[in-house]
C-alpha cells in the first residue's frame, strides 16, 4: 500500500502522554498508520523528521480576526499562523444580530483562510442571550464570551449598554443548556479601575508599569470569584480567558471540586514571557495588563500541574501607529499567533524544563476537548493529519517583516526564541516550510470552518 505522505522517524509528541520515536503515514488527509522505528512504508512524499518533534498542529483558542482589516485578516493572519505551526484558530465574532452576520463572516473565512477556523460568539445584549440556542445549533458554535470590562461607561463608549451581572448570569443559564456549552469571561473590575487610574494620570505617569497599576491583578481575581461562583449556581462550565494574575489562578484552584460544573483557565503567551517591566513601552499595552515575574511563574506552574487548560495568543493584528501616542490612548492588544509556539518552547521547555507533551496539551488536545472540535488535536489513527514539525534547537529571531501579518510590529521584535517550526501541515498538505508560506497554500487557501456540536 502506498500512502500520500510519510513523516519519517520523528519524535512524536502525544499531548499529556509523552514522546515516542516513530513515523506517521497519511492518506486522504487523515492519519492512516503509526509506525514503530524500523517499520517501512511507501509514500508518494516523505518528510524526514529525524531529531525533530512532530506535534499536533496548534489550535489557537483566542484570536481577533478582523481587528486589523476586515477585508483581508483571514488571509494574512492565517498565513502568519501557518508560519508559526498553527493549523486551526477560534476567533471572536460579535455583531448586533449574530443570526444575520455569522454566515457572511464564515464565508469570508472559507474563501481566505489557509487554516481551519471557528467562532466564539461575543455576548453583549439580551438579544444575543435569547438567540443563543438557535445560533449555536445553526452555526455550530458552543462557546461565548462575556466582557465584564465593558460594563457601564467603558461599554457605552463602545456601543454596549446591556452588559451587567444579570447578562452574565442569563448567558450562563442559556449556555448550560447547550451541548458542550461554555461561557468565557474577560475578568477585570472596570468600576474600580478609575480609582487607580486617575491618580496615575494626574501624576503624569506614562509607562507600561502604570498600565498594570491602573488595573491590578486583584481586580481580575475579584471578577474571577464572581464568575466561578455564578458558574456553580448556574451549573454552567466557565472559562477564565486570558488569565494574567497569580491570585486569579489561586481562586480557581480553591473553587474547583468534584460534582460542580468545570472551571477552565486560558492564559496567553505574553503572560508567560513578558512583564510590566519588559522594555517594550506602549507596544506592551494589553487587557488585562502584563504583570510581574511572580505572576509569570505562577501561570507556568499552572501549566506544569494542569491547572491551566489552554494557552492562546489573543492575537490582535493592528498597526504600530495605534500603539500611541501615550500609554493611556494606545490601543490594547498586539499580534502573536505566529510566535505562540516558539515562545512556549523557549520559555516552557528550554528555560523551565516542562515536557513538550504539556505544551502540546494546552495548545492542541485540551483546546479540541474544551471546544468540541472533533478529529483534531491528537496524533492517533483516524485523526486529521494536522502537524507542526519542530526543530527544538533552532533559534528564531522575531522580525515583524517575516510574520506575514497585517500588523507591522511585534512586541517581541528583536527577541530570540529557541524552538522553531520547520514544517506546518494541514490535512496532509504543506502550509509552510522554514518560516515561508508554501506557494500552493498561498495560491489556494483550503481552511475549513469548524462546525462544532
Ligand atoms: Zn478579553
Amino acid at each position: 500500500m502506498t500512502f500520500d505522505l510519510l513523516l519519517s522517524g520523528g519524535e512524536l509528541v502525544f499531548p499529556n502522554a509523552g514522546v515516542r520515536t516513530g513515523s506517521i503515514a497519511v492518506r486522504d488527509g487523515r492519519i492512516a498508520a503509526l509506525l514503530a522505528p524500523g517499520e517501512q512504508a511507501r509514500a508518494r512524499r516523505t518528510v524526514d523528521c529525524r531529531g525533530k518533534w512532530v506535534m499536533p498542529g496548534l489550535i489557537d483558542p483566542h484570536t481577533h480576526i478582523g481587528f486589523g482589516s476586515n477585508e483581508t485578516d483571514f488571509l494574512t493572519e492565517s498565513r502568519s499562523a501557518a508560519v508559526g505551526g498553527v493549523t486551526g484558530l477560534l476567533t471572536f465574532h460579535r455583531s448586533n444580530d449574530l443570526r444575520q452576520s455569522t454566515g457572511p463572516w464564515r464565508e469570508r473565512g472559507e474563501r481566505q483562510s489557509l487554516i481551519d477556523f471557528g467562532f466564539h460568539f461575543g455576548v453583549t445584549s439580551r438579544l444575543h442571550v435569547e438567540t443563543l440556542p438557535e445560533c449555536a445549533r445553526e452555526f455550530g458554535v458552543t462557546s461565548v464570551k462575556v466582557y465584564l470590562m465593558y460594563k457601564g461607561a467603558p461599554g457605552a463608549a463602545k456601543g454596549f449598554t446591556e452588559i451587567d451581572d444579570g447578562l452574565l448570569y442569563a448567558a450562563m443559564l442559556q449556555a448550560a443548556r447547550i451541548p458542550n456549552g461554555v461561557v468565557g469571561v474577560h475578568c477585570e473590575n472596570v468600576e474600580v479601575i478609575p480609582v487607580f487610574r486617575e491618580p496615575l494620570k494626574a501624576a503624569g505617569r506614562n509607562d507600561l508599569t502604570a498600565w498594570d497599576e491602573q488595573s491590578p491583578g486583584f481586580l481580575e481575581a475579584e471578577n474571577v470569584f464572581r464568575v466561578v461562583y455564578f458558574g456553580e449556581k448556574a451549573e454552567c462550565p466557565v472559562n477564565i480567558v486570558h488569565m494574567s494574575s497569580a491570585e486569579s489562578l489561586d481562586i480557581v484552584r480553591r473553587a474547583r471540586k468534584p460534582g460542580r460544573a468545570p472551571i477552565h483557565v486560558e492564559t496567553c503567551a505574553h503572560y508567560l514571557a513578558l512583564t510590566s517591566r519588559s522594555p517594550i513601552g506602549f507596544l506592551g499595552k494589553v487587557n488585562p495588563p502584563l504583570r510581574s515575574q511572580g505572576d509569570v511563574e505562577a501561570l507556568w506552574e499552572g501549566i506544569r500541574d494542569g491547572a491551566v487548560t489552554t494557552v492562546g495568543s489573543d492575537h490582535v493584528p493592528r498597526k504600530r501607529e495605534t500603539k500611541g501616542p501615550d500609554i493611556w490612548k494606545a490601543s490594547a492588544g498586539f499580534p502573536g499567533i505566529g510566535v505562540l509556539l516558539p515562545i512556549l518552547i523557549h520559555e516552557g521547555v528550554h528555560k523551565r524544563g516542562l515536557p513538550i507533551e504539556r505544551i502540546a496539551a494546552v495548545t492542541s488536545a485540551n483546546v479540541a476537548d474544551l471546544y468540541a472540535i472533533t478529529g483534531k488535536g491528537r496524533i492517533a489513527v483516524g485523526m486529521d493529519a494536522d502537524f507542526v514539525v519542530v526543530d527544538p534547537d533552532r533559534e528564531v529571531l522575531i522580525d515583524a517583516a517575516t510574520q506575514e501579518s497585517f500588523s507591522d510590529y511585534s512586541p517581541y521584535e528583536g527577541m530570540r526564541f529557541k524552538g522553531a517550526p520547520v514544517c506546518t501541515i494541514l490535512r496532509g498538505c504543506t502550509l509552510a516550510v522554514d518560516g515561508i508560506v508554501h506557494p500552493e497554500a498561498r495560491a489556494a487557501p483550503s481552511g475549513r470552518y469548524l462546525h462544532r456540536r
